[in-house]
Parts: C-alpha cells; structure tokens; sequence
C-alpha cells in the first residue's frame, strides 16, 4: 500500500499520467463495486433470502445501539454496521490502495470515490427511482431511502478528508491566497458548502422538526451540485452527465405524475381526523394503499405532504389526515381547495405481489396508520385471503372514519397518550377528542373490543403458530413497529415462515 511517509511529489508528465489512470480506475472501481451490490441484493432478494440465510438476516437485525427508540437511517443493527462500515472500508481501501506515499494522489482518490458515487445516490433518492422497480415492496421510506441517506452521509465523509487534504497541501506550499480564489477550486469550495447544508439538514433532528427545511433544501441544492462537479475537475465529468439526466428526468416525471385537482374537506367534530375527497377527472386514481404527496397551493407554494390512498375508485381518492402541524391546522379551515397531488408512490397500492403464496396475514395498525392497513385488510377480505387485523387507537372517535371498515377489525382503545402511541408519530390533536367517547358512536360494532394496547407478541405467536407462510404488516409507532419487529423476529430465528412488512409514516 506503500502510505507513509505522505510526499509532495513532483511528478512529470508520464508520472501525472499514470497518476490519472490510477484515480480514473478508482472511479470504475467505485461503480463496479456499486453494481455487484446492487446485483448481489437483487438476487438476494429473489433467490437466496430463504432457510438458513433468512435466519442469519434476522440475527443481523439485531440492534446494538440507540437505545429503546428506533432511528429511520441511523446504523442501529448489527447488520447495518456490517454493511454501513463494510462499504466504507471498501471506499477507503480503494483511496489507499495505489497511494505510493503520493499526498495529491490520496487527497484526489478521496474526491473521485465521491464523484463516482453521486449517480447511485441520485438513483437511490429519485421519486420514480427504477430501483424501486427492482425492490418493488419496499416501504416508501424504507431500505432504499435508509442506503441512500448511508450513501449520501459516507459522500460527505469522504469529500470532508478531501477537502482538508487539499487545505492543509494549499497551506504547507502558499497557495491559500492564490488557489482559493480560481474558478475551479471555488466551485468545489462551494460544492462541499452544499453538501454540509444538505447533510446537516437531513439529520434526524432537523428533518423531524424543520421537515420543509429539509425538503426545500434537498429539491434546490441537488440540482446545484453536479454542475459545481462539473467545473470542479474535468475527469469528474463522466459522473456528473448521468446524475444531471436522472435529476431531470425524476423532475419531469414528477411534473408528469402530478395532477391539478380540487379536494374537498371535512374535519369530524369528535375527532381531529381531516377526511379529504379528492377527484381524477381526466387521469386514473392512484390505488388504495399507496401514497400520495399533497400540495395546497394557496398555503405553501412548494410544500408536498405524504398521505395515503384509503379508497380509490370512480374518479375519486380519499385521504384521512391527522391534524398536527402546519398544513394539517390550515386544512381545517378550509371546505374545498385546489390541489396538486403527486404519485403513488409506494410499491404497494393493495396489489397481489405482496401476499402471493401468503397463507395467513396480520394486519396492524397504530392510530392513523390504519389508513395503511385498512386498505389491505379490505382488500384481503374481497381475496378471501385469512386475515386478522389489530387496531388500537386512543380513543373512539379515532375510528369514525373507517366506516364499515372497523368490523373487519379487532380494536383497541388505548385511551390516549401523549407520547405517540396509537398514532403514528405525535398525537398531537388529541386535545381535540372526547377521552370517553362512547363505542356506540361506531355505526358498524368491530369484531372485537378491548381496552389498553393489543398484546402483539401473542397475536403474532397465534398466527405464526400454524404450519404455512404468514405475512405481518405494520403501521404504527416506532415503537409498536419496533415490538412487532421483536416478535417476529423470535420466530422467524426459530425458522418459521414469516416476513414483515413496515411501514412508516415518520420521517
Ligand atoms: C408514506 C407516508 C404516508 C403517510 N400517510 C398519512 C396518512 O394517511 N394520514 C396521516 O394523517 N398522516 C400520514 N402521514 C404522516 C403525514 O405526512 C404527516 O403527519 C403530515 O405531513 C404532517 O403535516 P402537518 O401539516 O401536520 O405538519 P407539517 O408541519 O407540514 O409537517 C410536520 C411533519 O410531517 C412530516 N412530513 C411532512 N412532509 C413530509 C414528507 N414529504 N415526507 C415525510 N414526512 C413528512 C414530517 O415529519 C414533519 O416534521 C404519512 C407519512 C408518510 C411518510
């Protein structure tokens, strides 16, 4: 590997040619290495996710650090440690490998790895991202979005070792006067600004309480930085072509799948739930189950939040909406608006794919997470699929605007807590409920009615119990997703047929 000591060397022509070679090998590198993974998965997830190495994944998913609380991104399981560190110490080994103690030769591997992943990470963090085409069940937020945010983080690191190699190479031979101010080390001055912005605004704090923030940000600054690559350096360019024709053409397709219409409006008057009626005069409804990104335009100009589809047919969509924050507030004063709506997004709109050659599943749902698993349990239901669906909530009132599609449930009235559970997330507008609304208000009674939090273990030992493939689908809590999760995982270790599906309505 030949590393120390770091030299300055002064190369000739034939020198700082080879040296080219070498780093340009480093960017194919990169792009093999990320192809293999990818192909790697895509078997994986097809062919050898069975027996043996199904229970070894669900070792892995064991988790080692952050506490109680899951954190969407954060390398919190053994498995992702494995690979979250596995790819970067291939990236560095890759940045080391052919140093022969060359300073410049290391600081320019760490910039070309960057480069060189910037088109998987666009590909990752696309809305219309043909991954998801590969991957076609994942959750909306779910693994794709976690490696793109892995993948954007490890970028991050790498262009900060490259950025303060250069710096200190600038300094140690006087160049901090002269280098700094030519047109193309500022635009990798400015570059790097851009990254600092964009993964400083991702970070679960930020995202979770300035989500607009996070959102404006990553829309604007990503257009921004491939052309600073660009004119950066020149043998980045191979990196950036394709990553501008990706951004342009997941904006298009965006724009594309955007549709202008008019909802309407309702809030219930026991609950804080926003029922919104929504119509596809000219275009076909996104199906039941996926979701949705919602703009208002008279309250936000460039604001999109994500709902989901709960009944889809006849020109028409309906969404149900908890009433916590920004958007949500101003709806309730609103009876009919115009909207533009995006999507579906989300491999699931209820479809066949998910439960082909599914024997039993369990539905469970957290609060307004049942408009995920409604859905699915209506749809189960017209299949004659075996279904059991759980649903707590904290109280009543909660459920009206199921319907008739509370019978296909067993509920659970928690009897509301502040600290999120029965809901996804916060549960802020429980102020708005009546703690003891009475389970008469149901026009249709539930198969069940229990008082406090399901027992989830046992539910899903009852159902995984049986001989036959089961599938568990969660929406909920973190932490009601999170006990689901253990539950699962005590049976799938002991080789039963079970696969979990999660979805998250966080950040
Ligand atoms: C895939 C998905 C489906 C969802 N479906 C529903 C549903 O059917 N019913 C329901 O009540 N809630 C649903 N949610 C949650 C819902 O999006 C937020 O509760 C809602 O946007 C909050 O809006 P607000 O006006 O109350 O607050 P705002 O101040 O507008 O936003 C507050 C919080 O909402 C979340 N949020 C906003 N925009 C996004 C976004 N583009 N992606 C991810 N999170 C975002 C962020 O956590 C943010 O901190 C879903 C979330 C996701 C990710």
């Amino acid at each position: 590997m030949m590393l120390r000591p770091l030299l300055y060397k002064d190369l000739n022509e034939s020198q700082k040619e080879l040296r080219r070679k070498s780093l340009d090998f480093i960017g194919y590198s990169v792009l093999f290495s990320q192809l293999t993974a990818l192909v790697y998965v895509c078997i994986y997830a097809n062919f050898l996710r069975r027996g043996a190495v199904r229970r070894l994944e669900w070792r892995l998913r064991h988790r080692i650090l952050g506490g109680k609380t899951p954190i969407r991104g954060k390398v919190q399981s053994v498995g992702a440690a494995v690979v979250y560190w596995s790819w970067a110490g291939l990236m560095v080994w890759l940045c080391v490998k052919d140093v022969d103690h060359d300073y410049l030769h290391l600081t320019k591997a760490f910039g070309m790895a960057a480069a060189a992943s910037l088109p998987l990470n666009v590909l990752l963090g696309m809305k219309y991202s043909p991954l998801k085409l590969v991957f076609p069940n994942c959750s909306y937020e779910g693994p794709v979005n976690v490696v793109h945010q892995w993948l954007g983080n490890q970028m991050y690191l790498l262009l900060t070792v490259h950025a303060c190699l250069y710096l200190k190479f600038f300094w140690d031979t006087s160049r901090m006067k002269t280098r700094l101010l030519e047109t193309d080390v500022l635009c990798g001055v400015c570059a790097f600004g851009i990254m600092t912005m964009l993964v400083t605004s991702s970070h679960p704090l930020v995202r979770k309480s300035f989500y607009s923030v996070f959102y404006n940000l990553h829309i604007i600054l990503s257009v921004l930085l491939p052309p600073l690559l660009y004119f950066h350096v020149s043998h980045s360019r191979p990196y950036m072509i394709p990553t501008v024709g990706m951004l342009i053409v997941d904006r298009v397709l965006r724009v594309m799948f955007t549709v202008s219409t008019t909802a309407t409006i309702s809030l219930d008057p026991q609950s804080s739930i926003l029922d919104i009626s929504v119509s596809f005069p000219h275009k076909p409804p996104p199906s039941a189950g996926s979701h949705v990104l919602l703009n208002v335009p008279s309250l936000s100009l460039w604001t999109k939040n994500p709902f989901t589809v709960v009944e889809s047919g006849n020109g028409h969509v309906r969404m149900v909406a908890r009433v916590r924050g920004n958007l949500t507030k101003k709806l309730t004063k609103l009876t009919k608006v115009p909207i533009n709506i995006e999507g579906g997004y989300g491999g699931h709109g209820v479809s066949k794919e998910l439960v082909g050659g599914v024997d039993r599943v369990l539905l469970i749902a957290g609060g307004i997470g049942g408009a995920f698993t409604l859905p699915w349990a209506r749809y189960l239901k017209a299949n004659g699929v075996d279904a059991r669906f759980l649903w707590a909530v904290p109280k009543v009132g909660d459920l009206l605007w199921a319907g008739d599609g509370v019978a296909l449930a067993e509920v659970y009235i928690t009897g509301g807590h502040r600290n999120g559970e029965g809901g996804c997330g916060d549960e802020e507008g429980m102020e708005l409920l009546d703690a003891g609304s009475p389970r008469d208000a149901l026009s249709i009674p539930p198969l069940r009615f229990g008082s406090g939090r399901p027992d989830v273990r046992r539910a899903v030992r009852e159902v995984v119990g049986r001989e036959g493939r089961v599938l568990v689908m969660v929406c909920g809590p973190d932490l009601m997703a999170e006990d689901v999760k253990n539950a699962v995982r005590s049976h799938a270790l002991t080789g039963r047929n079970v696969t979990l599906h999660m979805e998250a309505f966080g950040h």
